[in-house]
């Protein structure tokens, strides 16, 4: 279904416009390039099944691809062949690869030629039957040579066969393999592609993670879906960003210009939104919501007005959402009642791979996701507003609200609140606290001093740990489980 949209683009689109642009390669593809090129690959994925009909049929078949224009080749191939992409991150040691593989039974892997060796041994033990090895700069997919452009020949599919398996970040437990089907990223991307916007006149600068929902669905498909170019550079690195915006000839419209910015994956600190808001000249980010499992529910409006501070907006169109009480009710109709939030709609996934007991326990009897996050609806603005997640913590308190306002601290860089097992109190508040300066003296009774008329005086911290860095995973994520150990002795 995207290959199909991606195919009316190359019909309808210029011939000079590029869909992507890939930096590091030094190389540009319009829409009837790419269109080519994802045949020539399909044919060879087909070829490479090792039998002889025309459809992958739900194969997986994982790949492993710089950020660039051969990962989305292998990406949109996969798909038109009618097998399951799984998406390797890159930056994963050969441990973490062979765990993805063997979860998804991945049979068949495309490699792009600069990961050659380390997917040469990993591919050995995981079992896989063939390694396509890919490099736009070495090696054509296609015949394509700016004017033979063929319209391609689409294998007939069903919307409700599964197209992807992302893993999840990781953060409470070993990553889950999240099954998508064709119509869910369809659903997913056409919520987006409303709601922020998106048009074929963007042009968006992609420097995120491709083993991952956002980088993946928000970025890079919602922007073929909507024929809009993307440009891409390997990884996040501040300097290349800053000088790609600042070049004179600039055709990405400036900084302070952009049409949109956004963020999200984990609450957005308020000192960072203002410090982005002065630095940009005014650029008030656009905050979202969302899982692997259903990609982005809940997102600010795109009025600036309604970008509302520690908030996350409103439900996506084609999103419902409730909130459920601890006790059982639905909180949904009132304001500042914390609740588990609970989602239906086409965008929610089909299933865990291979996990039937963790699929049948994260929905209720009729149907609706339970995301185990808790959050409630403000009684200002009447948007949504996240607390935090179930796992990791009580309903009464909000790791991410004692975090907020710990956080105006003028000695405190980057904090995290955990709950520590106690046997008297159940659980105690836990703050584990990277410094500005090395040379201040931040102390428990200063912290609770300093937060005493911000916060009940339950939600204080009881506990202090001063640590030199905040250890993250590669999502950015901090992992409260392996955190909360630092209090062990
Ligand atoms: P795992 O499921 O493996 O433990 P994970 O839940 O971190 O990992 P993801 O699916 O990448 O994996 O992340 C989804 C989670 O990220 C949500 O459940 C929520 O807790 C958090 N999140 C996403 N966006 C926001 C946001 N804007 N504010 C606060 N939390 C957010
Ligand atoms: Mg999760």
């Amino acid at each position: 279904p995207l290959f199909t949209q991606i195919s009316h683009h190359a019909e309808t689109q210029s011939k000079q416009k590029s869909a992507i642009i890939d930096v590091k390669a030094g190389t540009s593809h319009s829409y009837r390039h790419l269109v080519s090129d994802i045949v020539g690959l399909r044919t060879q994925l087909l070829k490479n099944a090792g039998t002889s009909i025309e459809d992958l049929k739900e194969a997986r078949v994982a790949f492993l691809c710089p950020n660039g224009y051969d990962y989305v080749v292998s990406q949109c191939s996969v798909w038109s062949a009618g097998g399951i992409a799984v998406p390797l991150c890159i930056t994963h040691p050969p441990s973490e690869l062979l765990y993805v593989l063997n979860d998804s039974q991945s049979t068949i892997m495309i490699a792009h030629s600069d990961f050659q060796e380390k997917v040469n041994n990993i591919a050995r033990e995981a079992g896989i039957k063939k390694v396509i090895t890919v490099c736009d700069k070495d090696q054509k997919y296609s015949q394509y040579d700016g004017t033979n452009y063929k319209p391609p020949s689409l294998i007939p599919m069903d919307d409700s066969r599964r197209a992807m398996i992302i893993y999840t970040s990781g953060t409470t437990g070993k990553p889950k393999g999240v099954v998508t089907t064709h119509a869910n990223i369809i659903a997913q991307i056409k919520s987006l592609v409303d709601a922020w916007r998106w048009n074929n006149k963007d042009k968006i600068l992609h420097v995120l993670p491709l083993h991952h929902l956002h980088g993946i669905i928000n970025a890079l498909t919602c922007g073929l879906y909507a024929g809009a170019t993307i440009e891409m550079i390997p990884k996040f690195d501040a300097a290349a960003v800053w000088n790609r915006w600042m070049k004179p000839d600039n055709d990405l419209s400036l900084f302070m210009a952009f049409r949109l910015m956004v963020s999200g994956s984990s609450a957005l600190p308020t000192p960072t939104r203002n410090s982005w808001k002065e630095i940009s000249d005014g650029v008030v980010l656009l905050e979202r919501y969302g899982m692997t499992e259903m990609g982005m529910a809940l997102s600010h409006e795109y009025d600036v007005e309604k970008r509302y501070e520690g908030c996350v907006g409103v439900p996506l169109p084609n999103v419902q959402v409730r909130l459920i009480s601890e006790d059982g009710k639905d909180v949904t109709s009132l304001v500042e009642q914390p609740g588990e939030l609970h989602v239906k709609g086409p965008n929610v996934f089909k299933e865990y791979w291979n996990r039937p007991e963790a699929t049948k326990k994260e929905f209720t009897e009729d149907g609706w996701f339970k995301t185990g996050d808790i959050a409630m609806i403000t009684a200002k603005e009447k948007v949504f507003k996240i607390l935090g997640r179930q796992s990791s913590g009580s309903y009464k308190l909000s790791a991410l609200e004692i975090e907020k306002e710990l956080l105006s601290h003028s000695d405190i860089q980057e904090i995290s609140i955990v709950g520590v097992e106690d046997p008297e109190w159940g659980q105690k508040v836990g703050a584990i606290v990277v410094l500005k300066n090395q040379e201040s003296k931040l102390d428990l009774k200063q912290l609770r001093e300093f937060a005493k008329d911000k916060l009940a005086h339950y939600k204080l911290p009881t506990l202090l740990k001063v640590i030199n860095e905040m250890p993250k995973n590669v999502m950015g994520k901090v992992n409260k489980k392996e955190l909360v150990k630092l209090f062990d002795d």
